[in-house]
């Protein structure tokens, strides 16, 4: 009998992984990129001997990615290497205070309560709430579809709901910190912070986002051999070893839908015909190009857009060895920042700004002597702002405050740059307005209105990604590419 065929429209991390999984539940896999390499928003740029990840550079749960390539592999190791690193950020403020965040949770507890006041046992007792938020929602929010009533007969459900009212579905996460962490502004602003690990605001965001912090201390932060674009790269070379057939160059022009049923896509004008197609490409997107023949559902529609970024990838002739592989140069109003973003939907003139230097762990990523810095900062997703002279502005805003914080002339040391607009993060991977997170959790519900793993009309057309259930972040891509594999693998065609 011939084996069940899939077609996987994108090769981005949930894509990646999607097809992984369905060639190790026995589906005869081909994959469809538009760009001439997987990994979507996980790219690679190299200039003047520096080497730079050019999307995704903070990695936790690594273990998704292993269990993705055992599907096809024994030996994972064969594709996939990492290692734990030991500080999870290093922390600056305005005012000259500087905190290096250790990754395991009491050393971390002890040197913050030191160093920004406040009681070592409050911020440990917030990570054992964080630790027990994730634990208690995982296999209900984070493993399962959320849109299927089997969902809701599993154990996980039934012991979730007497904890509803402790998971801080009702107060923002800004809010909940408050009340746990007391006046002391700067430990709140570390803790509101995690927001932004989706793309959301803290001050909007429900309070069960307290859980992630859990994964940055509670589990580590991690960096994989050869840098983050070795992710896609491993999933790839494991699926082609695996013997799944990849396209690149290959746009798909159409999903064919007929009579409530998938029956392939369109490339070049030619038709591959299958019963299921697994869409990796943003949803809004796809609905709008791809899925021609059937109304973009309601719940897709409303959804806002989760942040946007500018990120300058700057080689820099120098070494600081006060900088990590993750720093954060933390804005003096945090509230007016987000506000910024989301309300008015515009630049802040104090930026946080994000600072990843790789070459920090691995030499080979910058010349001796020099640092290769990825220096990102949250901006809105694109609605028509001026990008070049929002970029040109957040430049100077950028200099004007490393310059200060670091007591240096950063612009003097910049050997090789390059840079990353909003519009050009939809233009290379189809993402809307360039949201690295598909939509916002900024509403309460958000989790609900997002797009299910299928779709509840069409038989055989099935969705993983960032802009799908779980979520955005290469964590929750990994879990929405097993949902998705998992659900095709129960519900044969
Ligand atoms: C600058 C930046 C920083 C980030 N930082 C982090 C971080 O530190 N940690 C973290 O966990 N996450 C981070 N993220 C988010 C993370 O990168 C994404 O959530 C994740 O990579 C999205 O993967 P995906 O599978 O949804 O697909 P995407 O990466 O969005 O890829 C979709 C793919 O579909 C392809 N495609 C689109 N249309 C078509 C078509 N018609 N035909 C064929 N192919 C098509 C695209 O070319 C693309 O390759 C960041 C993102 C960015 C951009």
């Amino acid at each position: 009998m011939p084996k069940p065929k899939a077609l996987v429209v994108g090769a981005g991390v949930a894509g990646l992984a999607a097809a992984l999984r369905l060639k190790g539940s026995g589906y005869d896999v081909e994959v469809f990129e538009a760009a001439s390499h997987p990994g979507g928003k996980m790219g690679e740029w190299a200039s003047k001997g520096y080497r730079f990840d050019t999307g995704p550079s903070l990695f936790t749960l690594p273990h998704l990615v292993e269990q993705t390539i055992a599907t096809v592999h024994t030996k994972t190791t064969d594709y996939f290497n990492y290692d734990k690193h030991p500080t999870a950020c290093t922390y600056f403020w305005e005012d000259g205070t500087e905190l290096i965040a250790e990754g395991q949770v009491d050393a971390f507890s002890h040197k913050a309560a030191e160093v920004l006041g406040g009681n070592t046992q409050t911020i440990e007792k917030y990570f054992v709430e964080a630790a027990e938020m994730y634990d208690t929602t995982r296999g209900v929010f984070l493993e399962r579809s959320l849109h299927r009533w089997q969902t809701y007969l599993t154990k996980d459900v039934w012991k979730a709901i007497p904890k509803l009212p402790s998971l801080g579905l009702f107060s923002s996460l800004h809010e909940r910190n408050k009340k746990r962490l007391g006046n002391n502004d700067k430990l709140v602003q570390l803790f509101d912070r995690f927001a932004t690990y989706n793309g959301s605001s803290p001050y909007l965001t429900p309070g069960i986002m307290q859980m992630i912090c859990h994964l940055e201390h509670g589990i580590g932060t991690f960096y994989p051999k050869g840098g983050m674009s070795s992710i896609p790269k491993s999933m790839f070379n494991a699926g082609k070893d695996a013997g799944i057939v990849y396209h690149f160059g290959q746009k798909v022009e159409k999903i064919h839908v007929e009579n409530g049923k998938t029956k392939g896509i369109a490339v070049d004008g030619n038709n591959h015909m299958a019963n299921v197609v697994v869409c990796n490409v943003d949803v809004r997107s796809a609905y709008k190009h791809l899925l021609t023949d059937i109304p973009t559902p309601k719940n897709i529609v409303r959804q806002k857009p989760s942040s946007s970024a500018i990120i300058f990838y700057w080689g820099i002739k120098q070494t600081f060895p006060k900088l990590d592989l993750h720093n954060i140069f933390f804005s003096e109003d945090y509230k007016a920042e987000f506000d910024a973003i989301f309300s008015k939907e515009t630049l802040y003139d104090d930026p946080t700004v994000y600072i990843n230097i790789s070459s920090k762990v691995d030499a080979a990523d910058a010349p001796k002597g020099c640092e290769n810095w990825f220096v990102m900062i949250n901006v809105p997703a694109d609605s028509g702002q001026d990008w070049d002279a929002l970029t040109r502005q957040a430049k100077a805003f950028i200099i004007e405050k490393l310059d200060r914080m670091l007591e240096v002339d950063v612009e003097s040391l910049i050997e090789t740059e390059n840079i990353l607009t909003p519009p050009q993060i939809e233009q290379k991977t189809s993402s809307q307005g360039g949201a690295l997170y598909g939509s916002s959790s900024n509403e309460r519900m958000a989790a609900f209105f997002r797009q299910a793993n299928f779709h509840n009309k069409i038989s055989g057309l099935y969705f993983c990604g960032g802009s799908v259930h779980p979520g955005g972040g290469i964590p929750l891509c990994m879990q929405s590419a097993r949902i998705t594999a998992d659900l095709i693998a129960n519900n044969p065609s």
